[in-house]
């Protein structure tokens, strides 16, 4: 019989402990999303090992007939301790649920987890963690397949529409919309966020005043194109007044 033992390393992008003691991870890998449980996995070592954030080597089992892996080892192999201060956190747990809803268990793609990681990274240390997520996040969106409509009106297909689309965060013309049109640096962070690389938008961020109309546009678009987001959708608020 073979093995059915196996190394992974990812990042805990989700946490979560049983009445039984039991701690359910969920990883984002180079070689997709992992689910796996850490059975009594609260009262041993393994528990401080395997925190939100943490980027950890572990060992799991799959036993027959059973969809959790089980985690037999874990070792720490990076960890963000900035991530912990209250003006970042809230942003990082913000990725790490958005990344949840956008991969799939088995979905093979580095691409995806380099992103997700660098997006950590630049929540930990960036001076502006709020501006890393709103890149990252429409970064990630475009690499899952998701790109918003920027070039034709999403409800007439009429071009160059400048005004927020208050139902599927895409963009609306004139003759469409109720709403005023995107000042003029916010429409340009919409319609070119997604093909210009991220260090390029690191480099232009929007004041503070026009962020809540581009987090409501992601919220909205979020919320029309990708399912099972409800987690998410509650923290998006919790960003906006950190
Ligand atoms: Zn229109």
């Amino acid at each position: 019989m073979r093995s059915r033992s196996a190394n992974r390393s990812g990042i805990v992008i989700r946490r979560r402990v049983t009445p039984a003691g039991d701690i359910i991870v969920t990883l984002l890998t180079p070689q997709g999303k992992l689910k796996a449980i850490a059975r009594g996995g609260v009262r041993g070592p393994l528990s401080s090992r395997l925190n939100l954030f943490h980027h950890v080597g572990v060992q799991i089992y799959q036993t027959p007939g059973n969809d959790l892996a089980t985690v037999q080892q874990a070792v720490l192999e990076g960890a963000l301790p900035s991530l912990a201060q209250p003006g970042r956190y809230a942003f990082a747990h913000l990725m790490a649920e958005f990344a949840d809803a956008l991969f799939q268990e088995g979905e093979f793609s580095e691409q995806a987890f380099e992103l997700f990681a660098g997006a950590l990274r630049g929540v930990a240390h960036q001076p502006d963690p709020e501006w890393v997520a709103l890149v990252m996040s429409y970064k990630l969106l475009a690499l899952a397949g998701f790109v918003p409509q920027t070039a034709r009106c999403a409800r007439c297909g009429a071009p160059a529409p400048a005004h927020p689309d208050p139902l599927g965060g895409q963009l609306l013309c004139a003759r469409c919309a109720a709403l005023p049109a995107y000042p003029a640096e916010a429409l340009d962070f919409l319609q070119g966020v997604v093909r210009r690389t991220v260090r390029e938008s690191m480099a232009h961020p929007l004041s503070a005043e026009q962020r809540p109309a581009l987090w409501r546009a992601l919220e909205r678009f979020v919320t029309a194109q990708v399912g099972s987001v409800q987690s998410w959708r509650q923290l998006v608020p919790t960003a906006l007044s950190a």
